[in-house]
């Protein structure tokens, strides 16, 4: 693999996007693409190039509204600062995550049906797609495509999670004579509990998403970006490859049956933790209504 630099990665991801924000597809200007950004998604490498897998194209509205943590630059979130702008948050963090499970059910099936779609075949030594049979090369880069989409989807939730953790607990005493709006203590608890139902959830999808990665690293591929593995790392992108001792038989092989169980209990989990989240939801908007 020839090492390329950071603006050649960049180009390459905002290609690949068709120059198209992956969060809500904006399209950018091919020509001069100053409104798009690429950022990160998943465990990027510490060393190397950072590959264009681990990369997706956002518009420079949209980067507000990606979590914090997964760039070290950016301030802390602002809180919903009225009732108004709290029952819209609240709203859109449920519509959010609505969103993450979808494609998070999306990643698990073709995770799940990858030893049938690929079976044997032998990874291609340097992990260029271009040299992999084209059903396989298709696979790849819709596994690569969903997986991309569902880290997108759940740092977009947390981000929303961080707005409603930097509601201050001063914004629920009444005299607070601040820009933000006082919210009562009721709303304060039914926040508290909306989130926590959010967060329940995210950790979840996690779940769902380190499970369904585990399966490529079983047929001896690179969780990110696909490509072949060797001595535990990827030899395209670089990552290590993802532990799967938790879920190998005594013979070394990936105990499929078990591992697709857990990852459908997980998913399971997921829609019952949605059917808590969208009460609590319900509760919210109606305190927020009616005062
Ligand atoms: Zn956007
Ligand atoms: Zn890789």
């Amino acid at each position: 693999m020839t090492s390329r630099d950071w603006q050649a990665d960049r180009r390459a991801v905002f290609d690949r996007d068709d120059h198209t924000c992956r969060h809500c597809g904006a399209v950018g200007d091919a020509a001069d693409p100053t409104d798009l950004r690429t950022h990160p998604v998943g465990a990027v490498p510490l060393e190397g190039t950072v590959h264009e897998s681990t990369l997706v194209t956002v518009c420079t509205d949209c980067l507000p509204s990606l979590s914090s943590s997964a760039s070290a630059d950016r301030s802390p979130p602002d809180p919903p600062a009225s009732r108004d702008a709290l029952f819209e948050h609240v709203r859109e963090t449920t519509r959010t995550q609505g969103g993450a499970i979808s494609d998070a059910a999306s990643f698990a099936s073709i995770a799940t049906s990858l030893p049938t779609t690929i079976g044997d075949a032998e990874p291609s030594a340097d992990g260029d797609t271009d040299a992999e049979p084209s059903a396989d090369s298709d696979t790849a880069a819709e596994y690569r495509r969903i997986r991309q989409d569902v880290l997108l989807a759940v740092d977009v939730a947390d981000a929303h999670l961080e707005r409603l953790a930097a509601i201050d607990d001063s914004a629920f005493d009444a005299d607070v004579g601040s820009s933000v709006e006082a919210f009562d203590a009721d709303v304060g608890s039914s926040v508290e509990a909306f989130s926590a139902s959010a967060t329940d959830l995210q950790s979840t999808l996690r779940t769902v998403v380190d499970r369904a990665e585990t399966v490529p690293v079983g047929l001896e591929r690179c969780h990110g970006c696909f490509g072949a593995l060797e001595d535990g790392r990827c030899s395209t992108c670089r990552l290590e490859a993802r532990e799967t001792t938790d879920w190998e038989r005594e013979s070394g092989d990936l105990a499929l049956e078990r591992l697709f169980s857990a990852i459908n209990d997980e998913l399971q989990a997921a829609s019952t933790t949605t059917e808590d989240l969208t009460d609590r939801a319900t509760a919210l908007a109606a305190q927020l209504s009616d005062a």
